[in-house]
């Protein structure tokens, strides 16, 4: 494993642990299977979830991360259900971009269901300006950080169903990310424990629910699955062919 403080590409931010998992986790492992280094930084242990201890969750989102083959995950405490908008909120997600320095970020998108997702969004996407700022100061293992501001940040989608702005074919990789959701053992149906509570995402429906949206996404780019995003700002184009290939 390479060191976690070399900049990574990528850097997926959640509310909770198994956002980022179920909302995007084909498209980490594809920018990992195309060479580049992913981390993950939860911004709460989702304590107050119905299901499983800030202790259990913390453990299965380490195993999704060595499933997954992140460089590394994060698991702030920033507060569950108490996700606010204060200064020193904002000042540790900026911490976190300054120290794995990533050229693209994904996180929470600005409409849906769970307050702590719109609040992690907007968290984030102000974290990402703020963080190029160079009279905003942090220290991370004591020493001060230099200033870094991601090129690129994209929302993913979870609940609600809104338009996504591009769909990443996941068709290589989709099967293989449900091994990072199911380390998250105490989110989801088990057969064993049916006098479980019922959630939202522990039901038997849900995860074929999923995998039916990533195959709808996908049929919508002559793919077998796919992932949705929105942009934060206008998507350039460098190379035309490379994102408009002609006939192979
Ligand atoms: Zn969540």
């Amino acid at each position: 494993m390479t060191s976690p403080l070399e900049p990574v590409y990528a850097l997926a931010l959640g509310a909770h642990p198994d956002d980022v998992e179920l909302a995007c986790g084909a498209t980490l492992l594809k920018i990992i299977d195309e060479g580049e280094r992913v981390a993950v930084c939860d911004l709460t242990a989702g304590e107050m979830g119905t299901l499983g201890t800030a202790e259990t969750r913390r453990n299965e989102a380490m195993l999704a991360c060595e499933r997954m083959g992140y460089v590394n995950r994060e698991m702030l405490d920033l507060g569950d259900s108490e996700l606010l908008h204060t200064k020193e909120n904002l000042h540790e997600i900026i911490r976190i971009i300054r120290k794995y320095r990533p050229q693209t970020v994904f996180c929470n998108p600005p409409e849906e269901r769970h307050p702590d997702h719109m609040k992690a969004s907007k968290l984030v996407f102000d974290a990402c300006y703020y963080a190029g700022l160079r009279k905003i100061e942090t220290i991370d293992n004591g020493r001060p950080q230099s200033a870094h501001r991601p090129r690129h940040l994209l929302y993913y989608i979870q609940f609600k169903q809104i338009e996504p702005d591009i769909i990443v074919d996941v068709s290589s990789t989709f099967k293989r990310s449900r091994s990072g959701i199911t380390a998250f053992g105490s989110q989801f149906y088990r057969e064993t424990e049916s006098d479980q509570p019922i959630t939202m995402i522990n039901r038997k429906e849900f995860l074929p629910g999923l995998e039916a949206r990533s195959r709808s996404l996908g049929e919508q780019i002559g793919a077998m699955y796919g992932e949705g995003f929105l942009l934060s700002s206008a998507l350039g184009i460098g190379r035309f062919t490379g994102v408009f290939p002609p006939e192979s």
